[in-house]
């Protein structure tokens, strides 16, 4: 510890005088009065335009946590480093989680939830370590640490400002004082005390009970540039005085969680757990490797490709939560759980290496859920689809809801045996469109038996049952010597184009009378 500095001079380091004491932050944002074992998580992005599949993943684990445990769940914005315009960005990541059925419960009490707007939060606690001498100003200029640097390559030591190499952490007043009068702005920085030859020990909650080292840097809290927290500092305030129980974030933390457990206990604070979870990865189709989810190589990171392709939102998340929590699919197959949110997440058993995203295991959990949806649902589904995100095609197709209702509900009265071919609400209206005459496209390679069109078309009424309908095919067939199935083909090929449908009757019954006979004449 050094000799703390002033009141005086925290105001002419810091810009302006603090605005609160430790105290009144603490009266201000007091613990939380929720039950025992509630845990309060955050979703802490960084605005970028862009949600990705592993925020999501992230966001879920904070979510399902609180959710399941009567706590709370908070989306903070950390645009500390964000020179663009985040409002946007913001509302893309407010919106996508929304879509999936996450949401946030920040409140007035606890926020502001940008960090830009958190500066007096910052300063305030900056301040009190100033105060006590667990922090300094420092005025090392880019080029000076860019020679430091150098040098210590040079002499084989680590980089970065610690010990002898932190010219300024027993900087005096006076020399800050002739400093500030000459016009430079410093940044603040932590006057450490860790030791790397010794060793911390926490218990992360995935990872079990691990040691790493004491961290020796004098790393920076609050920068000279904005005068905005560092994450390592904005993670300490934010965290503490937003009463957030359960920290989710990367495995790129981890590196340096020894100097967050270090702040905290410097400020006497009560240490969160630390959740550290290991990125979401896929098995490269050209490798065969497994590897994390890219930017640049993979649609399927960004949560966009999902909304705008149809996918079922529910099914992406029941998907996700049975990676985060594999125990689930099987109490799902077993009917002990209907979905995820009913299923409780383990913190423990999250995965600790890459959990793997495999879109063919995603159109499993589609089909699945797709499967178990009433009509009315499904129709909703892929109207509401087909109006935000489809083409003219297919607006055209969800134009008639009573039509796409009754395309729709074909093999789907009994739940026992409901079709499972629908995977997007995009391939549904594929899958259906021969329904309609402007998508129909006849099949002229498939080689018809006329004559059995012909003696069929002869005995067509739409208005036969089930059983009559099917004593026709048959007699069909006997008169011409060919199979039962041989007439339904010919039929099914004729009316949809495909020698793959649904069922047959239920087909004719939705297209109706005009559109079986025209069809059929057409290729006879
Ligand atoms: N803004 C950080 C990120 O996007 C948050 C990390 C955390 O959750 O603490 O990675």
């Amino acid at each position: 510890m050094r000799t703390g500095l002033s009141e005086d001079l925290i105001a002419r380091v810091l810009g302006a005088a603090p605005k609160y004491t430790l105290a009144e932050l603490e009266e201000k944002f007091p613990p939380r009065n929720l039950p025992d074992g509630a845990m309060v998580t955050r979703f802490a992005p960084s605005p970028t335009g862009y949600m990705h599949l592993g925020g999501l993943y992230s966001g879920l684990i904070d979510y399902k946590l609180a959710r399941q445990s009567g706590g709370k769940f908070l989306l903070r914005i950390e645009d500390t480093d964000t020179k663009r315009e985040v409002k946007e960005a913001v509302d893309l990541i407010i919106n996508s989680l929304q879509r999936f059925g996450i949401k946030n419960d920040n409140d007035d009490l606890y926020g502001p939830y940008y960090q830009s707007k958190r500066k007096d939060i910052y300063h305030s606690v900056a301040a009190e370590l100033l105060r006590n001498g667990h922090a300094y100003p420092c005025f090392l200029t880019q080029e000076e640490m860019d020679n430091i640097r150098e040098n210590q390559k040079a002499a084989g030591f680590a980089t970065g400002i610690y010990g002898e190499f932190a010219r300024d952490r027993d900087i005096s007043a006076e020399e800050i004082i002739k400093r500030l009068d000459n016009g430079e702005v410093p940044t603040i920085r932590l006057y450490s005390t860790g030791d790397p030859t010794k060793r911390i020990i926490f218990k992360d909650t995935v990872r079990g009970s691990i040691s790493v080292p004491e961290n020796n840097e004098d790393i920076v809290l609050i920068k000279s540039t904005d005068r905005l927290p560092t994450y390592h500092f904005a993670h300490l305030c934010d965290d503490h005085f937003m009463r957030v129980t359960h920290v989710v974030r990367g495995e790129e933390y981890f590196g340096t969680v020894a100097l967050h457990i270090q702040m905290f206990r410097m400020m006497g604070w009560q240490l969160p757990n630390y959740i550290h979870t290991a990125t979401l990865d896929k098995i490269d189709e050209e490798t065969g490797t497994q590897r994390k989810l890219s930017k640049r190589k993979d649609p399927e990171n960004n949560v966009d490709f999902f909304l705008a392709g149809g996918w079922p939102t529910d099914a992406v998340i029941e998907y996700l939560g049975n990676i985060l929590a594999p125990g689930y699919e099987e109490a799902k197959l077993k009917g002990a759980v209907k979905t995820f949110w009913e299923y409780e997440l383990k913190p423990k058993k999250i995965p600790m290496s890459g959990g793997l995203f495999d879109m063919k295991k995603l159109e499993w959990w589609a089909k699945e859920y797709i499967g178990s949806m009433a009509v009315p649902d499904l129709v909703k589904s892929v109207t509401d689809w087909a109006n935000e995100y489809g083409d003219e095609k297919q607006k055209m197709q969800v134009a008639d809801t009573d039509y796409l209702i009754a395309v729709l509900a074909i093999e789907r009265d009994n739940p026992k045996r409901v079709r499972k071919d629908f995977i997007t609400w995009k391939q549904t209206l594929e899958i259906v469109e021969f329904f309609w005459d402007e998508l129909f496209v006849a099949n002229t390679e498939y080689e018809y038996n006329r004559d059995v069109l012909k003696a069929f078309l002869e005995t067509f009424n739409i208005a036969d049952d089930k059983d009559t309908w099917w004593d026709k095919i048959v007699a069909v067939a006997e008169k011409f010597g060919v199979k039962n199935g041989d007439v339904a083909m010919n039929l099914r090929v004729a009316l949809s184009g495909r020698t793959n449908t649904p069922d047959l009757y239920s087909i004719m019954q939705v297209i109706g009378a005009d559109r079986v006979i025209k069809r059929i004449e057409n290729m006879l």
